[in-house]
């Protein structure tokens, strides 16, 4: 067999074992076997670049590199669901659309309504060609190179497909995969992430698709869309099974209103236990006429109904407080629980937020409280169980000193937070303080986790940051667990950190209250680390989106001669702060009339008509056949969209339009 015959053979069978694994629960290999073709057919396509198939099974281990997501426009837009939450409201659903159909309606789809990320993807000649976010439901992102590398995302179909269909479905991230990608990121001495859902739609947004292939995600489809002649919702996701999409079998075909509710209260129960996040169940007409008659309304169609579960409760026993220390000093008062079964995960903790709301929630020691997950990790106690109260002498004493180094614990005028004193001297602070520069959102250092850092620490190697850059090789190989080639990365990665631009600095310094935004705001409007030395409030206050608390702490921040000096040693160390200029111009817009609207992620309206001045355009106010494009943002309105796409003209977005530049 040749090469060639050999790299099209392999794509097949990859396909076949795929099709097996998700669509017939087969498994006809082992995954280390299925791993040895991969490697294998890698390794020919590097040979074989003339043999490019942007649909090879190599396409899940992904490793392009997007950096702005194209902006596509959705050919049958993508609605959101109405909710109910009782019987009650369901009843009058049906009743609802049972008069404006003029007749009973007597078969529905029930499905599950999976929380995750929406995607709609486009299939041509059964291969995949596009994968695109719901964004604001009429545009979304172009995701395809991120979307291949998820394993049960056919690339290729087998059977009866139509020639071009769109197929719609929810991109999830089980449970236990978010559960050990948020303990390598607390290993890592990064935030852990707050839900599945929301990780599930930040992992389709990363710019090198080979992070995306190693998150676990799954995708549930759930309809179909385009001109296909099926009579019943049913049928259309029976058949998109059978061409390789992974349409669940929680689906059913019901009939009457009992059997509706029947459902919910199944999958209600069941709920716990399932290894992925649902919020509720949703209902949708079976038949494709009466869903047409039904029609739409301005938000969500009304041949479909969502049915809400109220957040889980569970009540267990309140064993003791104890109390972490944030970098910045902050103390978190933390519930330590008996541990109980919630929403599929075992809970042992859960946040008191401040002494306030322990105050308020009037909690004692042994007290069976009422333990509920919402959209954050880390669930919430709602409030305890009056018969199972626990003995009432065992008030929780908030505590007055830090539980790591002892000082004195202060409460600001106005904040609910507890703070250590101790900022200079604090371990779990200053530790806490090298951590967060060195994170992903700061410095980004590459090769220094938290464990590093706290070993780091205890030698007596770092006290702050500015240390980092004076270590030195001879002093790290010594280290346990410092092998040579980790001291050259950790060393390289701080070496590599200081071409960081001034905001990424800024907010590694970790300042109370200075964010990404505000770093970002304040670099940009005093340009200088020494222009925010200097400046006054009022010149602070002027600037938007900052406030007393933040000038405040800057100023607590720039008092301290010891912040001062580390800002001093890091200047002379080669690190930056001076913001770069952004001040750019050209003629890249002459002769172009160009309207800006909605809202924009990255820079104000104001600054965006800047530069398309600067850049040689003109900001026009309203849309017409002059205009030559729109700068669209998010949440632009609905009847300018209109108007845009009556006159043909186009829609630019952010992103695009800083490339234009
Ligand atoms: P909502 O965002 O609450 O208005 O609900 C609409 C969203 O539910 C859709 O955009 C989908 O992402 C999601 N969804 C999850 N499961 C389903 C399902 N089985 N059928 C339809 N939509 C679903
Ligand atoms: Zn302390």
């Amino acid at each position: 067999m040749t090469a060639v015959e050999r790299i099209h053979q392999l794509r097949e069978q990859l396909h076949r074992y795929n099709y097996a694994y998700y669509i017939e629960d087969k498994h006809l290999i082992s995954d280390f076997e299925f791993d040895q073709l991969l490697k294998e057919l890698q390794a020919l396509e590097a040979q074989y670049p003339e043999l490019y198939d942007p649909n090879s099974p190599s396409m899940r281990v992904g490793g392009s590199i997007i950096k702005n997501f194209q902006t596509v426009t959705h050919a049958e837009r993508m609605y959101s669901l109405d909710n109910t939450y009782s019987p009650e409201e369901l009843g009058d659903w049906l009743k609802r659309i049972e008069k404006i159909n003029g007749a009973p309606i007597t078969s529905f789809t029930c499905e599950l309504k999976f929380d995750g990320a929406s995607i709609n993807m486009t299939y041509v000649n059964g291969e995949l060609q596009k994968a695109v976010t719901r964004g604001d439901g009429s545009q979304g992102d172009d995701v395809t190179a991120n979307v291949k590398t998820i394993q049960n995302v056919p690339l290729k179909l087998s059977g009866d497909f139509p020639p071009e269909f769109d197929i719609r479905g929810e991109i999830i991230l089980p449970l236990a995969g978010f559960e050990a990608l948020n303990k390598k990121r607390l290993a890592a001495g990064e935030e852990p992430y707050r839900n599945p859902r929301n990780t599930a739609s930040g992992s389709l947004k990363l710019q090198d698709s080979s992070e995306t292939a190693r998150r676990p995600l799954e995708c549930f489809f759930y309809a179909l869309s385009g001109d296909l002649n099926y009579t019943t919702h049913w049928e259309s996701l029976s058949k998109a099974r059978s061409w390789g999409f992974t349409v669940p079998k929680s689906m059913e075909q019901l009939s009457t209103l009992e059997e509706l509710l029947d459902y919910i209260n199944r999958w209600g129960e069941q709920r716990a236990s399932l290894p992925f996040e649902i919020d509720g169940v949703v209902i949708k007409v079976n038949s494709i006429e009466e869903q047409e008659t039904l029609g739409f309304t301005a938000k969500s169609p009304r041949w479909a109904i969502s049915y809400k579960y109220k957040a889980e409760q569970v009540s267990t026993r309140l064993n003791s407080v104890s109390y972490q220390v944030g970098r910045t000093g902050a103390i978190t008062p933390v519930a330590n629980l008996e541990p109980v079964q919630l929403s599929g995960t075992i809970v042992k903790r859960a946040s008191l937020h401040n002494a306030d709301q322990i105050e308020k929630l009037n909690l004692r020691l042994g007290d069976y409280v009422y333990v509920e997950k919402g959209g954050e990790i880390i669930p919430k106690i709602m409030g305890f169980d009056p018969a199972r109260r626990g003995d009432l002498a065992n008030v929780i004493h908030y505590i007055t000193n830090c539980p790591d180094c002892d000082a004195p614990l202060q409460r600001i005028e106005g904040e609910a937070q507890h703070y250590c004193t101790n900022d200079a001297f604090c371990p779990t602070q200053l530790i806490g303080k090298i951590q967060h520069f060195v994170g992903r959102k700061a410095m980004d250092i590459d090769g220094i986790g938290a464990e590093t850092i706290a070993l780091l620490f205890h030698q007596g190697l770092v006290r702050n940051i500015a240390d980092l850059y004076r270590l030195q090789k001879e002093q790290l190989l010594p280290l346990e667990r410092m092998a040579e080639k980790s001291v050259d990365n950790l060393l390289a990665g701080i070496a590599a950190s200081k071409a960081q631009p001034f905001h990424k600095v800024l907010f590694g310094l970790g300042i109370r209250h200075v964010g990404e935004t505000v770093a970002k705001r304040l670099a940009q409007y005093f340009g200088s680390m020494d222009q925010l030395i200097q400046v006054n409030a009022e010149a602070l206050l002027a600037v938007d989106d900052i406030g007393e608390k933040i000038v405040e702490s800057l100023q607590v921040y720039f008092m301290l001669p010891e912040n001062v000096q580390m800002i001093e040693d890091m200047t002379a160390f080669g690190l930056s702060f001076e913001a770069e200029k952004t001040i750019q111009s050209s003629t890249v817009f002459e002769g172009q009339i160009i309207v800006v609207s909605g809202v924009f992620a990255q820079k104000s309206r104001n600054e965006l008509k800047q530069m398309i001045e600067d850049n040689g355009g003109k900001v026009g106010s309203s849309i017409s056949s002059k205009t030559t494009f729109v700068l669209a943002g998010e949440s632009m309105g609905p009847s300018k969209k209109d108007k845009a796409n009556q006159l043909g003209i186009p829609m630019i977005s952010e992103t695009a339009f800083y490339e234009m530049l």
